[in-house]
């Protein structure tokens, strides 16, 4: 008989007031006996309309079925027939808005945990059983891919299991993408990211880091080196600004800027000395999953008071509900309806406070969307000590500037060929935010994977 319980088995999270001075994991996911509880919740529907959300098609009716016989094992077999990286999705995938979106139980209830049972199954395996991949056989064919995110990193993986020689040359010192200097390690612990390089290590992909393509080296000069096929993976990491007073202040920050001190040079940890301020009052401008990442470090950081400043309302926040819940319970001072016009500085330049207007939105418009309009004359003072601007991001021009042939589109995002991620050079590939914009994991993975076997097609001759 099925769990019939219309709410999700739930998992054990840290309080938020104890959290939010900490970056350990805010949740702690399943125990086995709560796992197999809401494994029994799936009703293994013949149609499976959740494959069809999952971008990387997860036999999870499959999965799911094996974890409610109590076989994680087999359970973890079935995920890593289409996702290489399933403690990284289980945890950070939109799960809301893919898998779960489309889950019958979420008819009437709530739909089958899928990521936390992803979560738990991935977890299990490493815990229980992880053991280092063999090297398959050389088949002396040099395959180079640049930036080790998600895509580079699903990429590589494939194209090493086929017996490519890979090369992942990354410019930080760290290989993960934004896994290791975005999403804090309070929702993706690192070591987790590092015990999959590993792997790829271990398949013999060679790891070349602070190599900046375009810079240290360009793609041309990596053919004439011998490499046969370039896979490109390099995100899409160029911050956006609002262009307005003040934003070279001290004390202004890219989200991205903020986010690599404190993650990726471990700027929390007191024995790291990455020059960042500790400030009492901070302001993080936008609505995403960025700006929330960045209002929660801020406030782990020891921040007394953080605004969250945005021009919309609730509603039309891009940011996981998940998450926006998160930051609330953290208390983050959400400011809806608000944009900031100016940011002023006190005598020595450092940011000291940001003058806000408030917004009303407006009747939706052709493509359903409320515009925001500013409320003439409602101009008011935050006082802040700093400033973290998450408005997005777009592909540095970098790799395009450097690559004769390379076509961009009007976004400055990598023109492929859907079906083969193929770019208009000949052998030369691309995926994951360089050719999408800010996305998602699952979705750069998925182009990893596609990409990887397109290449092989082509290096191949098959
Ligand atoms: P990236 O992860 O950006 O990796 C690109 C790599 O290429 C980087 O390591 C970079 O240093 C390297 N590189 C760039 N240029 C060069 C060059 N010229 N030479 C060598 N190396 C280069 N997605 C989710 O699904 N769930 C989330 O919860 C989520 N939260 C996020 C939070 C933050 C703060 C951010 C910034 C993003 C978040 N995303 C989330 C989006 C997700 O992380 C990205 O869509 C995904 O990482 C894209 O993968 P990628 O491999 O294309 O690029
Ligand atoms: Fe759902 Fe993401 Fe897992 Fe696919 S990879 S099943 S979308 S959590
Ligand atoms: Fe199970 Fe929901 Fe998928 Fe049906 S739709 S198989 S209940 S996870």
């Amino acid at each position: 008989m099925p769990n019939m319980s219309l709410n999700k088995t739930p998992a054990e999270e840290q309080a938020p007031l104890v959290r939010n001075k900490n970056f350990l994991e805010v949740s702690l996911g399943y125990t086995p006996e709560q796992a197999i509880e809401e494994a029994r919740r799936c009703l293994n529907c013949k149609n499976k309309p959740c494959v069809a959300g999952c971008p990387v098609n997860i036999h999870i009716p499959e999965f799911i079925a094996k974890v409610a016989e109590g076989d994680f094992k087999a359970a973890y077999e079935v995920i890593s027939d289409t996702n290489a990286l399933p403690c990284v999705s289980g945890r950070v995938c939109p799960q809301e808005n893919q898998c779960e979106e489309r889950c019958v139980r979420g008819i009437k209830g709530e739909a089958v945990a899928i990521g936390r049972l992803e979560r738990f199954v991935a977890d299990w395996y490493m815990k229980n059983v992880s053991a280092m991949p063999e090297k398959p056989q050389s088949n002396g064919i040099k395959v180079a891919v640049v930036g080790s995110g998600p895509a580079g990193l699903t990429c590589a993986s494939d194209l090493a299991k086929r017996g490519y020689q890979v090369t992942i040359f990354e410019a930080f010192h760290t290989a993960g993408g934004v896994l290791v200097y975005g999403i804090p390690e309070f929702r993706l612990p690192k070591a987790i990211v590092q015990s999959e390089v590993d792997k790829l290590k271990a398949l013999g992909v060679d790891l070349q880091l602070d190599v900046v393509v375009g810079r240290t080296i360009t793609i041309d000069e990596l053919m004439e080196e011998g490499y046969k096929a370039v896979f490109v993976g390099s995100g899409a990491g160029l911050p956006m600004f609002m262009g307005i007073p003040g934003e070279s202040l001290a004390g202004v920050y890219s989200a991205n800027e903020y986010l690599t001190r404190v993650n990726l040079m471990k700027a929390y940890l007191p024995d790291h000395d990455t020059p960042l301020k500790r400030s009492k009052s901070v302001a993080v401008v936008g609505g995403g999953n960025v700006a929330m990442d960045a209002a929660r470090c801020a406030k782990r950081m020891g921040a007394e008071k953080v605004y969250l400043l945005y021009r919309r309302d609730e509603e039309e926040m891009p940011a996981r509900r998940e998450e926006v819940n998160h930051a609330k319970e953290e208390e983050i001072d959400f400011r809806l309806l608000c944009n900031p016009v100016r940011i002023l500085g006190d005598e020595k330049g450092k940011v000291c406070q940001i003058e806000c207007v408030r917004m009303r939105l407006q009747a939706p418009d052709e493509s359903g969307r409320r515009s925001p309009k500013e409320v003439v004359g409602s101009n008011f003072f935050l006082p802040v000590d700093a400033v973290i601007m998450a408005l997005g991001t777009s592909p540095n021009p970098l790799i395009r500037s450097t690559t004769p042939g390379l076509e961009t589109n009007r976004k400055g995002c990598l023109v492929v060929n859907e079906d083969t991620m193929r770019t208009t050079r000949e052998g030369i590939y691309a995926g994951g935010d360089a050719v999408t914009g800010a996305a998602t994991v699952i979705l750069a993975m998925g182009a990893g994977k596609k990409a990887a076997q397109a290449m092989d097609e082509y290096l191949s001759g098959k």
